[in-house]
């Protein structure tokens, strides 16, 4: 590759060494503070998607090893763990965070071998923040009654908790520390795709001592997901995943009265003003869209432009896209790594390709793909139609979806006009307009002149069909509490 100056930029291959990751060749599932055989006999392999090697096989938790996590759990909330006081769960939450940290760099080796996103971002971005929300709920679980004033709270018992691929570690650090935290016991299960990271945390939680039960883990698909949403021994349900999935889980937990967190999908609109410093505003879209390969719930799917600057800033996109470097997620210098699997590289595939018999003009950053593995190149499209699928469904993949306004009216308007309501960006250098703004748009989180940020103190969630209820903040915390009656002070 070289600039405009035939400077070569072409790096030399940076990959980070696997040796720091220990694999072992099946695992079993966490129960009960043991790693056990599923009794129902069945296991599937997880691969890495950048070379499409088996990594290990993992067992397939069937009814009857739900039932055990969730027997476990229950024990464990009753015998001690809802009793054991806020200063000593504190104290496991810390070393849980202190773990988190020494082996930081064997985790996110291993999240990017298992998920296929670039090493930068698992460990400078996911693991720094897994272990501040680890560290963050430590500081609150002896401290409920200022986190609750005026309210006496309870743990809700066992919580059941799924969690997707596209965030192994920090999902379940999102949903783990709160549950905790507040007294409660935990199932978890992980991706289908992802199950190693969420394994290797079991094996931290056993090293720190934290009681058997407390925590359990259970791996296997959307029929193991199923078994433990359904199962009547959980009190709290928490879901992060595809809208179709979360609907579903809904209903049943709507019937049962669970409470219930959701957080599904996302369509967010980069919102870019003409008088926006437009290379940091590009720098914005290209990281909330490509980085990761999309695969980003709050990913900046949709670009709304000003029409008086729509030619430059997507002439600046397309100079700053032909530099991504795509390839090994384990390359240090590498900014888009594997697409997660060869199921979702078919949907995303298939909506790019309606995307052109639909009109929209497609624009591709003309990198070489390795053989192996899963891979789509960064995508922009213009000429985008309301009406196109691009612009409505969630491609959850490295697709920008281009779309002009002239007045902040319509770009609210626009922006808005999506079944999802999970974030959104705003660029601009008038705090005025970014306040204007901010009010009108339906979106759970609104960045300004930044995009992609988080932070444990603050609440992540979304309207409409992005799902309800928090994570993260006192709100998130709130989630995993019920009201006991009476007051505390
Ligand atoms: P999915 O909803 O099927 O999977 C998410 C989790 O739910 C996984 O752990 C899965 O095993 C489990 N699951 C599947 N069916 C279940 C059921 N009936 N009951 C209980 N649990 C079940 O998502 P997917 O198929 O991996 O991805 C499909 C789409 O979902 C993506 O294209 C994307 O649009 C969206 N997605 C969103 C997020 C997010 O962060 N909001 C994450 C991953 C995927
Ligand atoms: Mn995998």
């Amino acid at each position: 590759m070289a600039d405009e100056q035939g400077f070569d930029l072409d790096y030399a291959p940076a990959p980070e060494s696997t040796g720091i990751v220990e694999l072992a060749d099946e695992y079993g599932l966490y129960i009960g503070g043991e790693f056990v055989e599923a009794r129902s006999g069945r296991t599937f392999d997880t691969i890495s998607p950048s070379t499409e090697e088996r990594l290990a096989t993992v067992s397939e938790a069937g009814a009857e090893d739900v039932d055990r996590a969730v027997a476990a759990a229950r024990t464990a909330f009753e015998d001690h763990w809802r009793d054991t006081p806020g200063t000593v769960r504190a104290r496991y939450l810390y070393r849980i965070a202190r773990q988190l940290q020494e082996r930081s760099r064997e985790f996110a080796v291993l999240e990017t071998m298992d998920g296929g996103k670039p090493i930068r971002e698992s460990r400078d971005v996911d693991l720094p923040l897994v272990a501040a929300h680890f560290f963050h709920h430590a500081g609150w679980a002896d401290k409920l009654e200022y986190a609750f004033p005026n309210r006496r709270v309870a743990p809700h018992g066992v919580a059941g908790q799924v969690i997707p691929w596209n965030f192994p570690m920090l999902m379940a650090a999102w949903k783990l520390a709160p549950a905790l935290a507040c007294g409660n016991t935990v199932v978890l299960k992980p991706a289908e795709t992802t199950p190693l990271t969420a394994l290797l945390l079991a094996e931290v939680l056993n090293d720190v001592g934290l009681p058997p039960g407390v925590v359990n883990v259970v791996t296997g698909a959307g029929e193991t997901g199923a078994a433990l949403v359904e199962h009547p021994g959980v009190d709290k349900l928490a879901f992060t995943g595809s809208t179709e999935v979360g609907k579903r889980i809904q209903r049943s937990a709507a019937v049962r009265r669970l409470p219930l967190t959701l957080e599904l999908g996302g369509k967010a609109a980069n919102v870019v003003f003409e008088d926006a410093a437009l290379d940091q505003a590009v720098e914005g879209v290209v990281q909330g869209i490509w980085f990761n390969q999309g695969h980003v719930c709050c990913a900046g799917s949709r670009l709304l432009v000003q029409e008086s600057i729509a030619g430059d800033f997507v002439e600046r996109l397309h100079a700053r896209m032909a530099r991504l470097r795509v390839g090994d997620p384990l390359d240090k210098n590498t900014d888009v790594g594997a697409i997660n699997s060869a199921e979702h590289l078919a949907r995303i595939t298939a909506l790019v390709e309606s995307g052109v018999e639909e009109g929209a003009v497609l624009h591709q950053s003309a990198c070489d793909l390795p053989d192996r593995g899963f891979w789509f190149a960064p995508t922009v499209f213009t000429e985008v139609q309301q009406s196109h699928r691009i612009a409505r469904e969630e491609v959850f993949g490295p697709v920008l979806a281009v779309q002009t306004f002239r007045t902040p009216e319509e770009a609210v308007e626009k922006a808005n006009n999506t079944p999802y309501g999970l974030s959104a960006g705003i660029w601009t250098e008038k705090g005025s307009k970014v306040h204007w703004m901010a009010e009108r748009l339906r979106a759970g989180v609104v960045w300004a002149n930044t995009f992609n940020r988080f932070d444990p103190a603050s609440p992540f969630g979304g309207y409409k069909e992005s799902g309800f209820g928090r994570e993260g903040g006192l709100t998130g915390l709130g989630a995993y509490v019920r009201d006991a009656g009476g007051v505390s002070r």
